[in-house]
């Protein structure tokens, strides 16, 4: 299973990607985690995507999409993904749609998460994310049961610095101008799915589970024939 999870900030892909790779036994690959633990560590490639995020803009695609590929080579990655954040950019669409065929592989399907604008930035507004183990609460619609501490893991949960309100408005900008496009992209190979994703969690998690399975039964139904 190989997913592509499309949306806005605030769209719910995080919490909806975990839960899709976790029920299928695949990776969750989410790159804004990925810079973000890098950043905690301190690395070289913490400290080159931080001066992009902070503005909300896009760390180039180049540097993106090396990372995603040498996070492909670890083993639970080995059956499958479901990717959250990433692509991006139509370059990266086609960087990963050609490193897939080269190994004979391809994306199977793209989940596009639609929420208004005005949802967003309210969720965005209230949400908390866990330091250690990265999974996100709302302090309204979803939040720990203790203050300030993740339910999953027990970590300290804070606030990010690009969810501020300055930031927000210039990454549904960037979203709309740089990753709208990706939709047409994916429509145009007949994998695109759109999800309304407006109303709670579970909703939307069985929403997105039945677009999942009504491909798979259609791909079942091909390889039967053929
Ligand atoms: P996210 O956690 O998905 O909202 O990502 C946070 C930030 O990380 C974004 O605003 C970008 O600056 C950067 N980022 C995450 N994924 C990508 C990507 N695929 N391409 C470029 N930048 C990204």
């Amino acid at each position: 299973m190989r997913i592509v999870l499309l949306g806005p900030p605030g769209a719910g892909k995080g919490t909806q990607a975990a839960r899709l790779a976790e029920r299928a036994g695949v990776a969750h690959v989410a790159t804004g985690d990925l810079f973000r633990a890098n950043q905690e560590r301190g690395t070289e490639l913490g400290k080159q995507a931080k001066s992009y995020m902070d503005t909300g803009a896009l760390v180039p695609d180049d540097v993106t999409t090396r990372m995603v590929l040498e996070r492909f080579k670890e083993s639970d990655a080995a059956d499958g993904f479901v990717l959250d954040g990433f692509p991006r950019t139509i370059p990266q669409a086609e960087a990963l749609d050609a490193a897939l065929a080269a190994a004979g592989q391809a994306i199977d399907q793209a989940l596009l998460i639609e929420v208004d604008r005005e949802e967003l930035v309210r969720r965005l507004a209230g949400r908390w994310i866990c330091r250690a183990c990265q999974t996100p609460y709302h302090e309204r619609s979803a939040p720990p049961a203790k203050p300030g501490v993740c339910d999953a893991c027990g970590g300290e949960l804070y606030q990010r610095d690009d969810d501020r309100p300055e930031v927000v408005g210039a990454r549904l900008e960037t979203y709309e101008k740089q990753t709208g496009p990706l939709a047409g992209y994916y429509e145009r190979q007949g994998k695109l799915a759109r999800i309304d994703g407006l109303g709670g969690i579970d909703a939307v998690a069985e929403k997105l589970g039945r677009a999942v399975g009504g491909r798979a039964a259609v791909a079942a139904a091909h390889v039967k024939v053929e």
